[in-house]
């Protein structure tokens, strides 16, 4: 079958792999009919993520057909449709018994990490009866894709943990497809008003699209003193940062409000400051977190029922032997104005 493979810092290409077999009862085998690319591949590229080893197939997030299944698995049959969740889990050790699946002793984020991904025409999911999902009869496979990882994503790592609120203020810094699929999901709450933060005018316009309320360009660095105009001095009851940097972090201090909250999404690479001297007496909020996915089936039925739309976050669509191209387009954003790319397998 065809791959797409890491092969160390910067070095990527398509390589031809055998069949992944069933290695644990457990397991099942998928074929993969859509897939796409993360900003998360691109930082195992780019050598921030050391677990992820040379020869890894890359990808965790996918859609397509259970093909086979070891003697363990009960709840899905070969032909089953079902998305793919980033996190993978046992349902039984002690996290997931927590439903921190993000940190199950056995899963968690393993696919295309420290086990063969889903940019490939087959995958081996291990743990197949708690980390697949059924997808509906009528439902659009393409719209679900985007439930294996952004979704879920942004919306427990940004939203339940940002505690959004009906009339609360809210600003997400950086418009890519997180901080998107963020301004998407916090409207389930109503906020009074959704302030998007980014450098690319570009994606700040897709964002008034998606319904922010308000749209700042953070080039010069006085987002800070925008965000201050736009509240009344004020800040943010949730500052949501979807970028990873250190800079947007402490954009995000400087912009929530007393007793607010941030709720970081983005992976970051290096150390980022925390203003004590500044917000040890603003009864402030910092959360972290990696996605559970525990909010998977809820968003499943949003999306069946139309209350959201997540094809709205595909710009882009590539064959499987095109994924080079797709990788290109998804690095090179702000000429591309890419946010998600399907991979067709
Ligand atoms: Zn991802
Ligand atoms: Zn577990």
């Amino acid at each position: 079958m065809k791959a797409l493979v890491y092969q160390g810092p910067g070095k990527k290409a398509i390589e031809e792999r055998a069949m992944p077999a069933i290695s644990a009862p457990t397991d099942a085998i998928v074929r993969i009919t859509k897939t796409t690319i993360c900003g998360t591949d691109l930082h195992i590229l780019k050598d921030d993520v050391p677990t992820c080893a040379p020869g890894r197939i890359l990808g965790h997030e996918g859609v397509g057909r259970v093909e086979k299944t070891g003697p363990g698995v009960t709840a899905f049959h070969p032909g089953d449709h079902v998305v793919v969740s980033c996190i993978s889990a046992c349902g039984k050790c002690e996290y997931c018994r927590r439903a921190m699946y993000s940190h199950c002793t056995t899963g968690g984020w393993i696919l295309g990490n420290t086990v063969d991904g889903t940019q490939a025409e087959y995958v081996r999911i291990p743990h197949a009866d708690t980390s697949l999902y059924r997808i509906p009869a009528d439902a659009d496979e393409e719209a679900l894709t985007m439930l294996s990882d952004i979704l879920p994503t942004a919306f427990e790592c940004g939203v339940l943990n940002g505690k959004v609120q009906p009339g609360s203020t809210v600003a997400i810094v950086g418009a890519g497809p997180i901080g998107l699929a963020a301004l998407l999901t916090a409207q389930f709450y109503s906020p009074a008003e959704l302030i998007a933060i980014d450098l690319d005018d570009n994606r700040l316009d897709v964002a008034k699209g998606f319904g922010a309320t308000a749209a700042v360009n953070a080039a010069g660095g006085t987002a800070a003193a925008q965000v201050m105009n736009l509240t009344d001095g004020r800040g943010v009851d949730t500052a949501i940062e979807a970028v990873g940097t250190p800079a947007t972090f402490v954009l995000c201090e400087d912009i929530v409000a007393p007793g607010g909250t941030i709720a970081n999404v983005g992976v970051h690479g290096v150390k980022a400051d925390l203003h004590l001297e500044r917000l040890w007496s603003q009864n402030i909020t910092v959360t972290t977190r990696l996605v559970d996915t525990v909010s998977t089936p809820m968003l499943l039925k949003t999306v069946q029922s139309r209350k959201l739309d997540p094809k709205r976050l595909i710009t882009h669509r590539f064959k499987l032997d095109r994924i080079l191209d797709a990788y290109d387009t998804f690095a090179r954003a702000a000429s591309t104005r890419a946010l998600k790319v399907i991979i067709e397998a």
